[in-house]
């Protein structure tokens, strides 16, 4: 950690006299335009308006805030929710040349003083606090007189117990707004549903702010989802594309991560596990690890992933369903957030359908929430087992129309065969009827198939008509018709008799022949594997001398970044790092042309990087 002297010492002089957003823009952050709605934000807030800013990830949120906070007098104030990520945010603003500091409880006692000096000497530009440290009595007294210039409130979603993320002090936060008369809040989050919404502008007393809202569609990201046979084998050739990428590998239990995480080193894949159970100072190590280097992959339960700015997370991998759309999305969404190409992927089966809905069922949430999530799995399981555009329904979900096709996803790339599937609907419907809808699909398959066992034995399953009826129809494609017929809602599974299908009421209308089922066609086992998406093909972005001198860059990168023990990102994003493989700037005047290359940046690690871009040109 730097001393207060140097760490506060910048400023003035970078920010010149002028302290406009396009100006700070351009000189702080080397960017030469406001993306999106970014100048919007950054112009109703730093006017004095309250705001509420739901983007999705990459989008560039983080601009909505630091620039306000600039441009207006006084301290900038964020609240951020996990202490481990402050150090790398503050990190990077001080890498902008930005007076920055986080106040929590991590700090030594004289960081602590030197944090305060700072403060009531108005040395600070930004302030990150955790929600905990802000509605302690003793903030105000650190604060003191004090300009405050905003408050922004990050990762907002947390004040909701809609999501997985619910932080209970990040319902008192309301208070500030009490506390601190006039001051403008703006609360931001990658999280959009109508719900979270609705409770972020309740819970935070945002009634008057203006939302800004765009698009969430993650053109960079691409979806796939295939159904599971061999798992580890899946997994691997998912992986065997992102050789040398970053990436999280999600598993529903403990346990699972831990053996996913060492069965992959034993592949010559580098794993690391991170789940809520480990020692904390392992976890901490592992997410810094993940963090730090460029080729990790980190197997881990949903307790990881809020907050991770890592920018170059090139693919997500799912190993069991997520409980939701939302979920799946969040979790997805931490992939690419640099706007590069990156792959998110699913393997998924019918017992993980059975799973989550025993854990809903197990819960202690009331009967209405249970309903709630009951129909929240049924809408992702939809999204598995569609035969058109993924990104379409995901994007629909979230109640954004969007035109399909996308050329982004499984489906798209791919395009699905459907199949009337009326007679085979009936056939499977029929087998749960006649078996009083007390069985669940495996037993329901071998009834079909007519497989002899002790189970249709002792039932007497073998003697009805429908024993064998559907023997032209493989093993796989039964379990395919089922998983469908639950995703249109034609059958519903019993979590109270372990996991029976049992009939609903539109059932009736298939068997009457007043509809016709379609089933999408899963594709032969040989043809999945095989596949590539485009997506994957794009992948390695430069090849070449711009791919040699890109490799050279990030080496110099590591180093600097080892040096001052931050990620390599909070140096240079990837996308600073492309541009000066192709562009090739020669002197600091074509530096600071490339994005990402501010003043101070420049100062920092201009000639470096200059160095290698010249020995590479020779
Ligand atoms: P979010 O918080 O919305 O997920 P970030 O604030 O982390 O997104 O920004 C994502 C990436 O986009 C970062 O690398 C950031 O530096 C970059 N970025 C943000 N705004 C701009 C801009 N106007 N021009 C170019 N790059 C930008
Ligand atoms: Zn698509």
């Amino acid at each position: 950690m730097q001393g207060a002297e140097t760490a506060f010492s910048e400023g003035d002089a970078l920010f010149g006299a002028e302290r406009s957003p396009i100006g700070i823009l351009n000189r702080v952050y080397g960017y030469p335009a406001f993306r999106g709605k970014q100048q919007q934000v950054v112009e109703h807030v730093v006017s004095g308006g309250d705001a509420v800013v739901l983007f999705p990830t990459g989008a560039g949120k983080s601009v909505c805030f630091q620039i306000p906070a600039l441009c207006r007098d006084g301290l900038g104030i964020v609240v951020s929710p996990l202490i481990a990520l402050m150090r790398d945010q503050v990190e990077a603003m001080k890498q902008l040349g930005v007076r920055a500091a986080a106040l929590n409880s991590s700090l030594s006692r004289e960081e602590f003083i030197d944090v305060r000096r700072a403060i009531s000497s108005g040395k600070l530009d930004l302030l990150y606090v955790t929600p905990e440290r802000i509605l302690m009595d003793g903030f105000r007294e650190t604060i003191g007189n004090s300009k405050i210039a905003l408050f922004a409130i990050d990762e907002a979603h947390c004040v909701s117990q809609w999501g997985h993320d619910f932080r209970p002090e990040y319902r008192e936060l309301g208070k500030l707004a009490e506390h601190y008369p006039g001051v403008p809040r703006i609360a931001l989050t990658a999280t959009a549903d109508p719900h979270t919404r609705d409770d972020i502008v309740e819970r935070l007393g945002l009634h008057d702010a203006k939302v800004f809202t765009t698009s969430f569609d993650r053109p960079n990201i691409s979806y796939e989802i295939v159904e599971r046979d061999q798992p580890r084998q899946q997994l691997l050739r998912f992986l065997s594309g992102h050789k040398g990428n970053s990436g999280i590998v999600y598993c529903l239990s403990r346990a699972k991560v831990e053996d996913t995480a060492a069965w992959l080193n034993t592949q010559g894949i580098r794993a690391l596990p991170y789940h809520a159970g480990m020692d904390r100072a392992l976890r901490d190590a592992n997410q810094d690890a993940f963090l730090k280097e460029e080729d990790l992959c980190l197997v881990a339960t949903v307790a990881f992933g809020m907050g991770i700015d890592k920018p170059n997370v090139r693919y997500v991998a799912h190993l069991d369903l997520p409980g939701s759309v939302e979920a799946y999305y969040q979790e997805t969404g931490r992939a690419g957030r640099d706007g590069l190409p990156s792959e998110v992927w699913m393997a998924y089966g019918m017992a993980d359908v059975i799973q989550r809905g025993r854990m809903i069922d197990e819960g202690n949430a009331s009967d209405e929430i249970k309903r709630v999530e009951r129909s929240k799995l049924n809408a992702l399981l939809a999204i598995c087992e569609t035969a058109s555009c993924r990104r379409q329904a995901i994007l629909a979900h979230f109640g954004e129309i969007s035109a399909g096709n996308c050329k982004g996803c499984d489906t798209c790339l791919k395009p699905v065969e459907t199949w009337n599937g009326t007679d085979t609907a009936i056939k499977a419907l029929a087998a749960i009827y006649r078996t009083g809808e007390r069985f669940g699909t495996g037993h329901l398959v071998d009834v079909l198939l007519g497989n002899v066992n002790e189970k249709t034995e002792r039932f007497g399953h073998a003697t009805m008509p429908i024993f064998g009826a559907g023997k032209d129809v493989p093993s796989r494609t039964w379990q395919s018709v089922f998983r469908q017929l639950l995703a249109m809602g034609l059958v519903r599974v019993d979590h109270s008799a372990f996991g029976a299908l049992k009939l609903e009421a539109e059932a009736r209308a298939v068997f009457k022949r007043e509809r016709e089922v379609f089933f999408r066609k899963d594709r032969p086992a040989s043809e999945r594997r095989s596949k590539k998406t485009a997506q994957a093909e794009r992948r390695s972005v430069l090849s070449g001398a711009d791919g040699v001198l890109f490799e050279a860059l990030r080496a110099e990168r590591t180093s600097i970044a080892k040096s001052l023990g931050v990620p390599p990102y909070v140096v240079f994003p990837d996308t600073t790092l492309i541009a000066f493989a192709t562009e090739r700037p020669r002197t600091h005047k074509e530096l600071l042309g490339i994005p990402g290359v501010g003043q101070s940046k420049l100062e920092r690690y201009g000639d470096a990087f200059l160095d290698v871009i010249l020995t590479h040109d020779d």
